[in-house]
């Protein structure tokens, strides 16, 4: 029965006894949406697909479509809702009192990483290489993502450790093949023992995240000193996520300066090696991975790279992570704007549907468009990442990592926050996906350098390496004359580098400017002329209010929200 429809009047005969069954009959559920489950994260995203082909090639789309099948499942989606239920435990002794540092996860964590692991979401760039290589692994790590964040911090570091573990020739040929297998081995075993272990990385001490130069943790040298040596590390570490990864990749001070160290859990002799975990962090979002603050009480280590160039050695593992942000703010955004295309599609409110209504277009439309001008610049930098060898590609990763860190991990909060509005009370509800996008969504930009730090590193690189600059306006220029509003965007922007002087103070700014330069460039480029059109207007053009849904007239929204929405039921 409809419950707008009135009561009808109790018959004389059913006066003194009620029918059950109409009287239990409240109403019908009607103008709800059916779950967006069941579907495919990669067939119902035109923007990615897209986004693959131009970037990667024909050859990066291998096993995509079998992938976003997989990620869209009912039983892939409850997977990330009862990882995030249930918090990892962690426990010091075992019942006879033994030292055990255990942390235990819910069976649906576990099933995560090893959808993860056996997709080769760790390792497939480095197993192989080529043209597409990092372009596919990020298109699978941005669905997966989309299903849950938390557990790719794991698979982030193991991915991520490989360049700077390579430092060290006689320790990658110990560790590789198996960081490189396509397994996941949750057990806490001596690494001796194990075909597949995850890496993780152990730098931010009480005193000094940003400055690890501060680390007051201390090596000692067990015999020989130097690079491949091993030492034993004294001291602590205030974030250690993922404390149950087989090694991790620490800094510690040597009379020689900051170094880095591979830690393993175990000892080779198979005792185990004297790092405690303290307790878990209490975090607010990034709920289904732990995180850790240790103490290390003569862990035994060997040293990664040459001594005193600690940094520069986990620069290149925090190279990676930092690509992983901006794969992971973009997947949380496409996740919100899927999410919210797909609420508004079906849901009606004062005679119709939300999705056809000006007001709701024009925030919707908005929201699509930062999600893919955040995917779009992701793939952008994988197909870089992939080139290497090309001195304009080694350029522009460079830089446009930083920016594009700061820039789309930035803009993640207040996106999932608007996209959450956009589903109503229903959305903040914890049993719908939102509240748990939206406080996901502050960790990436904190993490593995925060927002400042970014915006440094991008000035370092452009006064270290002047070319980098060049190449970053050389690569926004290949959409120059295609859009009156982006070139004098462009030409404006680089005006301003003319002097960087007070740079530090004016960072943001000019970094803001850089990442919406490039930005619109790639949609310019290779995207559906709506959206690039309406990227331009609403970010390259001033006039605009501060919040979501300032697009002006004459946008073509209706366009911008149908390449936006996954179709389902
Ligand atoms: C959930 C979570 C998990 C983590 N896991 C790990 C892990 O596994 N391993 C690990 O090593 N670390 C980990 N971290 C730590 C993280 O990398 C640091 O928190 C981060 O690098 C910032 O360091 P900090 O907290 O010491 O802040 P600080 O360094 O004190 O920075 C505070 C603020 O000051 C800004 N700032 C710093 N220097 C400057 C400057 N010169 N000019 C202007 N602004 C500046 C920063 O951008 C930041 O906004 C984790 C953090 C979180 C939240």
């Amino acid at each position: 029965m409809n419950a707008r429809q009135p009561i009808p009047p109790v018959a004389a005969d059913d006066a003194q006894e009620p029918q059950e069954h109409y009287l239990a009959q409240t109403h019908d559920v009607v103008n709800q949406p059916p779950a967006l489950e069941d579907y495919n994260l990669y067939e119902q995203d035109q923007a990615l697909q897209e986004a693959v082909i131009r970037e990667g090639g024909p050859g990066a789309t291998n096993g995509l479509v079998a992938f976003g099948a997989l990620a869209g499942t009912r039983e892939t989606i409850e997977l990330g809702f009862r990882a995030n239920e249930n918090k990892p435990v962690f426990n010091t002794h075992d019942r006879f009192g033994h030292r055990i540092d255990q942390v235990d996860f819910h069976p649906a964590y576990h099933q995560l990483m090893s959808i993860a692991m056996e997709h080769g979401l760790h390792s497939s760039p480095w197993t192989n290489p080529g043209a597409g290589a990092h372009v596919n692994r990020a298109a699978k790590y941005y669905m997966h993502s989309q299903v849950e964040a938390a557990h790719c911090c794991p698979i982030t570091m193991t991915f991520a450790a490989i360049p700077s573990i390579r430092k060290q020739p006689e320790l990658a040929a110990l560790w590789e093949d198996r960081i490189l297998a396509n397994a996941y081995d949750p057990r806490n075993l001596p690494d001796g023992g194990k075909s597949s272990v995850t890496i993780g990385m152990a730098m931010t001490e009480k005193q000094g995240g940003s400055d690890v130069r501060a680390n007051s943790t201390r090596a000692y040298p067990v015999g020989a000193e130097g690079p491949g040596q091993p030492y034993e590390l004294v001291g602590h570490k205030w974030f250690v996520s993922a404390p149950m990864c087989d090694a991790f990749l620490v800094l510690a001070q040597t009379s020689n300066g900051l170094s880095c160290f591979l830690m393993p859990r175990w000892r080779p002799d198979g005792s185990k090696n004297p790092w405690q975990i303290q307790r878990l962090k209490n975090k607010m979002g990034n709920v289904a991975n732990a995180s850790s603050e240790a103490e290390l009480r003569g862990a035994l280590a060997w040293m990664v790279g040459d001594e005193g160039r600690g940094v520069p050695t986990i620069i290149e593992m925090v190279a990676m992570t930092r690509f992983d942000c901006m794969i992971g703010s973009s997947a949380g955004m496409r996740q919100a704007v899927a999410q919210a295309t797909h609420h508004c599609r079906h849901r009606s409110a004062f005679g119709h549907r939300l999705n056809e209504q000006p007001l709701m277009q024009n925030v919707l439309a908005d929201l699509a468009l930062e999600s893919e001008a955040a995917l779009v610049y992701t793939l952008r930098i994988a197909r870089a990442l992939d080139n290497q060898h090309l001195e304009h590609e080694r350029l522009l990763a460079r830089l446009a990592t930083p920016v594009g860190k700061y820039w789309i991990c930035k803009r993640a909060p207040n996106h999932a926050y608007e996209a959450m509005e956009c589903i109503g009370g229903s959305g903040v509800m914890e049993d719908c996906i939102m509240p748990r996008l939206f406080r996901e969504s502050p960790v990436n930009a904190i993490w593995e350098g925060s927002g400042n730090v970014q915006c440094l590193d991008t000035l370092r690189a452009i006064q270290k390496e002047p070319d980098t600059l060049e190449a970053f306006f050389r690569e926004v220029a290949e959409a120059r004359g295609s859009d009156d509003r982006f070139d004098r965007f462009v030409a404006e922007l680089q005006n301003d580098f003319a002097d960087i002087s007070d740079f530090q103070y004016r960072a943001r700014n000019l970094v803001d400017r850089l990442a919406l330069a490039l930005q619109a460039s790639l949609l310019l480029r290779g995207s559906d002329p709506a959206v690039a059109d309406a990227f331009c207007a609403a970010r390259l053009q001033s006039g605009g209010g501060l919040n979501y849904g300032n697009l002006p007239s004459g946008t073509d929204a209706a366009a911008i929200i149908k390449r936006a929405t996954p179709v389902v039921g």
